[in-house]
């Protein structure tokens, strides 16, 4: 429920603190676009699984979903990355929080098991919005020693921001025609390389590049997708 009346918002369960003591601890701008926020708390009894996201209540009539990209081994700590946009009241929100801002948290949600355990090899798609997604597979993949690969669309001032967040084996490509394009995509080497052929494939962001990425992946492979578009050019609240 992107957008409804306050009345609604303010009766509704969803949108009751269940997480005591939300605390904005620290903010940090690692573009003039993307931002990351470590909220203090106590996530001691919750239950975080991968992809985990928040609704949050961002105006009296809105509430737009934010992924945990990491929590600490205390749970008193967990960290937002976000997509400072400019054009909506969730990215507003989020470019005006500072340090010493409460805020009123619902229990993490989880609608999609986007982490397959049994998958050897994953290739994650995505742009700024799935960054903290990404995050959050990261030291699962690498614990459980999994092959990955990751694949971002992002703005140019944007480029170096998966390497800043620890994301090895990342390639970025420019947030241009490129993804809206299947033809395009279906050149792109990870077609012509035999050994991500049978990869988990999982795809986030931007609706329209994750359903083509999907069609080519569906024409030139056999292998599992997991796909979820985070926002579509020119709808709010998606
Ligand atoms: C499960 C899930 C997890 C998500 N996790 C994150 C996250 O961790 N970090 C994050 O930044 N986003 C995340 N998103 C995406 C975020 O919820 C959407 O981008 C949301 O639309 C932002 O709300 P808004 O109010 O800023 O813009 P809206 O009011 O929804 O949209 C207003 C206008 O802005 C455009 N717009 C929306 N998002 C973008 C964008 N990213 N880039 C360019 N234009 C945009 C819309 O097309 C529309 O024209 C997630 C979405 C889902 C479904």
């Amino acid at each position: 429920m992107p957008s409804a009346p306050k009345w609604v918002f303010d009766t509704l369960n969803l949108f009751v603190s269940q997480i005591p003591e939300v605390q904005v601890s620290q903010t940090e701008y690692l573009s003039t676009t993307v931002k990351r926020i470590s909220l203090q708390g106590d996530y001691e009894k919750l239950q975080f699984s991968v992809g985990a996201f928040f609704d949050i209540r961002v105006s009296d009539t809105d509430a737009r979903r934010y992924t945990i990209a990491e929590i600490n081994s205390e749970k008193n700590s967990l960290q937002l990355i976000a997509h400072i946009h400019g054009n909506g009241c969730g990215s507003d929100f989020m470019n005006h929080l500072e340090v010493g801002d409460r805020l009123v948290l619902n229990k993490p949600r989880t609608e999609q098991k986007y982490y397959d355990k049994a998958a050897e090899k994953i290739v994650f798609f995505g742009d700024e919005t799935s960054l903290a997604l990404a995050c959050s597979f990261l030291p699962v993949m690498e614990e459980q020693k999994k092959e990955h690969l990751f694949l971002f669309e992002l703005d140019a001032e944007n480029n170096a921001i998966p390497e800043l967040l620890g994301l090895e084996n990342s390639i970025v490509f420019p947030k241009s025609t490129l993804f809206s394009d299947p033809d395009q995509i279906k050149e792109l080497p990870i077609f012509k390389n035999e050994y991500w052929s049978d990869a988990y494939f999982v795809l986030t962001g931007n609706v329209n590049s994750v359903q083509n990425f999907r069609k080519v992946i569906r024409t030139q492979m056999h292998a599992a997708v997991k796909h979820q578009g985070y926002w579509l050019q020119g709808k709010k609240g998606l």
